[in-house]
């Protein structure tokens, strides 16, 4: 590789609002063999709204969600700000929280006027032994629709089922299917439920869907993609997908991303359109091919 070669590449390559941190990753974006995204921020808008609000029998919606909002309040997921924006929405006024607590990957749990209330993942309500009371066929309907399904318990108890939708970004099915013609692997690699991200790969064409990862699980996931197709470039954009970043052969961040995101990454897409990856593979390997 000679060093005109590539600075002529990355050049052309900042031109398309792709920023190469260093020569080497022309290289190894060339030699990947799967590309895989984060979802959430990265193939979605990572502007989740709410959608659905069922309540368990016996529980009021606005007190229900008044609780959960005012919980949520002390949260900076995203799905967290769709909650309490809900709430605002309905003119739900929030409560004073007396403790909190967010537990990463699962949700949150945290104390108001006296009661225990609890937001997140199935699993994270697993984790307190509590039960899901009906609700559960809704669920799968809600995640089919490429939902995140999210579930409130109060004193233990189970309260409600919460469905929030992230849109997917503009012009991410192309860029799938553009990589897909490339003869590239695409995968997806997310903490959010497995139905619905099945529900969002399959609108995009993704065959290859790694779900309900923990944080730090996403590092497992590159070793395995690697063991089965090769070299991994990995997409992310939040503070989670930092160690991905790092453990795959290249790592590129979404620009509007986190900025730890945005310093594990080898390569980092200016505008968050998913396009720039498409054009740097075509680039690396046409500029990799005039000089090896
Ligand atoms: P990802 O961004 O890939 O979905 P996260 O690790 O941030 O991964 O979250 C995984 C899951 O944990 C979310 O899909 C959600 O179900 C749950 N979760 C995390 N934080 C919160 C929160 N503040 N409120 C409700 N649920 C949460
Ligand atoms: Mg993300």
């Amino acid at each position: 590789a000679t060093p005109t070669s590539i600075m002529v590449g990355t050049g052309r390559a900042a031109e398309l609002g792709v920023l190469f941190r260093n020569g080497a990753a022309l290289q190894a974006l060339r030699d990947a063999k799967v590309v895989a995204f984060d979802k959430t921020g990265t193939l979605t808008d990572g502007r989740p709204t709410l959608t659905d609000f069922l309540t368990a029998a016996g529980f009021e919606p606005d007190a229900v969600l008044r609780l959960a909002a005012s919980v949520e309040a002390r949260s900076e997921h995203p799905i967290a700000r769709s909650i309490v924006e809900a709430a605002g929405e309905r003119g739900v006024s929030l409560l004073p929280v007396d403790r909190f607590e967010a537990v990463p990957g699962h949700g949150v749990e945290g104390s108001v006027g006296g009661q225990t209330i609890i937001v997140g993942a199935r699993r994270h309500l697993d984790r307190y032994g509590i039960a899901m009371a009906g609700l559960a066929e809704a669920a799968s309907r809600l995640e089919g629709e490429g939902k995140s399904p999210l579930y409130v318990a109060i004193d233990g108890r189970f309260a409600a089922l919460v469905a929030v939708s992230d849109p997917i970004k503009a012009g991410a099915a192309e860029a799938v299917s553009a990589l897909k013609a490339q003869g590239l692997v695409v995968a997806m690699v997310t903490g959010d439920a497995r139905g619905a991200a099945s529900g969002v790969a399959a609108r995009l064409g993704i065959a290859e869907i790694v779900a309900e990862v923990l944080p730090g699980g996403k590092v497992e996931a590159v070793r395995d993609l690697r063991a089965r197709f090769g070299p991994v470039a990995f997409v992310g954009d939040g503070i989670n997908d930092a160690p991905a970043l790092a453990e795959a052969e290249i790592g590129l961040a979404i620009g509007t991303g986190t900025d730890i995101a945005v310093e594990s990454a080898d390569v980092v897409l200016m505008s968050g359109a998913l396009s720039g990856i498409v054009s740097a593979i075509g680039l690396s390997r046409a500029v990799m091919r005039n000089i090896t």
